[in-house]
C-alpha cells in the first residue's frame, strides 16, 4: 500500500506598519514616491549615524500582540543581524533576536477566512493557529534588474516591519490561506497596517515539509520566499507538497533548498541550496537601549479594537442576524460600522443585514467601489426599508428607489415623491383592478375554482401590471381570495 504522507507548514510574514516616519529616522513613509527622495543618512547607513526609536512602531507591533493574545513581556531589546545584501545599506539589520516585543499567540482560524471553495469541507473547524513569537525591524532598499544594470531605491529602506513567526502548526494550502486571510482582517481592524500584498505591504515565506504518516520526525524543510498573494500561497503550497511527496516515496532526498514561487507556470523553482544554517552573528544593537514596554502599555490596551470574532458574536445576538451574515459583515470593519450605524436604530435589523448583503454589495461590486466610498449613506437605506415597512412602497418599488438612490444620492423619501411611487392600497381603486383582471383572466379564475390555488398568483400578477407595480401586493391578495370565494 501506497505511504500517507503528512504536510507541516509554517509561515513567516513581514508587514509593513502604517507609521508616518521610519523605524529609526525621520524620513516619510510613503508609496509611490521617486526613487531615493526619502533618505537620510541613518536610513543610508552612513557611519556614525545614530539610530531614534519609532514610538509609534512599537505601539502598533504591541497592539498586534494584543489582537493575538500574546504575552508582551515588560523589556524587549533591539538586535544586529549581520549579513551582507545589496539592498541593505549597513550591513546589518537592527532586528530583535532574544528578546521580541511579543511572544506566544495564535491566528483563529474562522469558516469564511478559508477559499470559498474549501468552506463547506474544513479539516479542523475553529482551529487556533499558534505563534512563536512578533518582533519588530527593518525593511531594506528595493532593487529593479535592467537589462545590464540593477537600480537601487532606499526610500523602503528603514520602514518599520513586523515579522509575525507561527508554529509549524499549518496543515494544508487551504489553512494557510485562512490563516493570511484571518491575519489581514485582523491587521486591518487595528489599523496598524494596510496589509495590502499587491503593494508588498504584507510579504509571506511559507516553510513546508513532508513525513510519512506514522512518523515524528519532520521531513527535510524547504523555504518559498516572497510571496506576495494570498492564493498564490495557497498554489505554491499545495505545488510543493506534491513535488516534495513525489521526489521522497520515489526513493529520493530532499536538500535543504529555498525556492521561488512561479505565479505563471504555477511551479517553484530552486534559488539556493542552504548548506548549513546562516551564522547571523546577533549581538545586542549597541545604539539602542533596551525597550521597558510597560511605559506604554496601559495606553496601547485601550486602542485595542473589538475583533472580528469577538464582533460577529454580539452581531448575532444584538441583531438576530445568522452566523453567516454576522461573520460576513464582521468580516469588514468599514462594512461592520455601516450596518451598526442604521442597525442601532432599526425595527427589523434582519431585513436591514439583508438588503447590505444583496442589494447594496452587488451594487458596490457592479459600480467596481466598496463600502468606504458607499453613495448610499447607512440611515438613508434604514429610511428606505421603513417606507416598504409602513406599507409606502412595495419591495418591487423599493428595488427600484435603491438603485436610484445608488447612482444619483439622493434620499428615498425624495425619490419615491418625484417619481410618484407612491403604493396605491386604496381597496376601492384595487377592487377595481381586481375586478378587470379577474375578467381578463377566465382560464386562472376556472383553475382556481376548481381547487389549483396557485392560480391566484398569475391573476395576482396581472392586478399588478394594470397598476404598473404600485398596488400593495397584499391588499391585492386579500381582495382577490375575497372576489373570487
Ligand atoms: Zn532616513
Ligand atoms: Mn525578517
Amino acid at each position: 500500500m501506497a505511504t500517507r504522507y503528512i504536510p507541516t507548514i509554517g509561515l513567516e510574514v513581514h508587514v509593513q506598519l502604517k507609521t508616518r516616519s521610519k523605524m529609526f529616522c525621520g524620513c516619510p513613509v510613503e508609496y509611490g514616491a521617486g526613487p531615493n527622495e526619502h533618505t537620510c543618512p541613518v536610513c543610508l547607513g552612513y557611519p556614525g549615524a545614530m539610530p531614534v526609536m519609532n514610538e509609534q512602531a512599537l505601539r502598533f507591533t504591541a497592539l498586534t500582540g494584543l489582537m493575538l493574545n500574546c504575552e508582551i513581556p515588560k523589556i524587549c531589546k533591539f538586535d544586529r543581524k549581520n549579513y551582507f545584501y545589496p539592498d541593505m545599506p549597513k550591513n546589518y539589520q537592527i532586528s530583535q533576536y532574544d528578546m521580541p516585543i511579543c511572544l506566544g499567540g495564535g491566528v483563529p482560524l474562522d469558516t469564511l477566512a478559508y477559499p470559498k471553495d474549501a468552506q463547506k469541507d474544513i479539516a479542523s473547524p475553529g482551529k487556533t493557529v499558534r505563534l512563536v513569537r512578533i518582533h519588530l525591524e527593518e525593511d531594506v532598499a528595493k532593487s529593479t534588474h535592467f537589462e545590464t544594470s540593477t537600480g537601487i531605491d532606499f526610500n523602503r529602506a528603514g520602514t518599520p516591519l513586523m515579522e509575525i513567526v507561527s508554529e509549524p502548526d499549518i496543515d494544508s494550502p487551504e489553512e494557510a490561506f485562512a490563516f493570511l486571510t484571518a491575519l489581514q482582517q485582523i491587521l486591518v481592524y487595528g489599523n496598524v497596517s494596510d496589509a495590502d500584498m499587491e503593494k508588498g505591504q504584507l510579504r509571506c515565506d511559507c516553510n513546508v515539509s513532508v513525513r510519512p504518516e506514522g512518523t515524528d520526525k519532520l521531513g527535510t524543510k524547504i523555504e518559498i520566499k516572497n510571496m506576495n498573494s494570498i492564493s498564490g500561497v495557497r498554489r505554491a503550497v499545495a505545488y510543493e507538497i506534491q513535488r516534495q511527496i513525489d521526489i521522497v516515496s520515489a526513493g529520493g532526498k530532499l536538500l535543504q533548498e529555498t525556492r521561488r514561487w512561479d505565479d505563471i507556470s504555477g511551479q517553484t523553482n530552486l534559488m539556493r541550496v542552504k548548506e548549513d544554517a546562516h551564522d547571523y552573528r546577533y549581538f545586542p544593537e549597541p545604539d539602542l537601549l533596551p525597550v521597558d514596554t510597560s511605559a506604554f502599555m496601559d495606553e496601547v490596551r485601550t486602542l485595542k479594537p473589538e475583533l472580528p470574532a469577538e464582533k460577529k458574536e454580539r452581531f448575532v445576538k444584538s441583531y438576530e442576524v445568522t452566523e453567516y451574515d454576522a461573520s460576513v459583515l464582521a468580516s469588514d470593519r468599514v462594512l461592520a460600522d455601516y450596518f451598526e450605524a442604521a442597525a442601532r436604530t432599526s425595527k427589523k435589523p434582519k431585513a436591514l443585514a439583508n438588503w447590505i448583503l444583496n442589494d447594496l454589495l452587488n451594487a458596490l461590486s457592479a459600480a467596481e467601489t466598496n463600502i468606504a466610498d458607499c453613495p448610499v449613506p447607512a440611515t438613508e437605506l434604514e429610511e428606505l426599508l421603513k417606507l416598504v415597512d409602513a406599507g409606502t412602497i412595495n419591495a418591487r418599488q423599493a428595488k427600484d428607489v435603491f438603485a436610484e438612490m445608488f447612482t444619483s444620492g439622493k434620499p428615498a423619501a425624495q425619490i419615491v415623491e418625484a417619481k410618484g411611487l407612491r403604493q396605491e392600497s386604496d381597496s376601492g381603486a384595487i377592487e377595481a383592478l381586481c375586478k378587470q383582471a379577474i375578467e381578463a383572466s377566465p382560464k386562472a379564475v376556472e383553475e382556481y375554482r376548481a381547487g389549483k390555488t396557485a392560480s391566484i398568483n398569475y391573476i395576482k400578477g396581472q392586478v399588478m401590471k394594470l397598476s404598473q407595480g404600485k398596488a400593495n401586493p397584499a391588499v391585492v391578495g386579500d381582495m382577490l381570495t375575497k372576489l373570487l370565494s
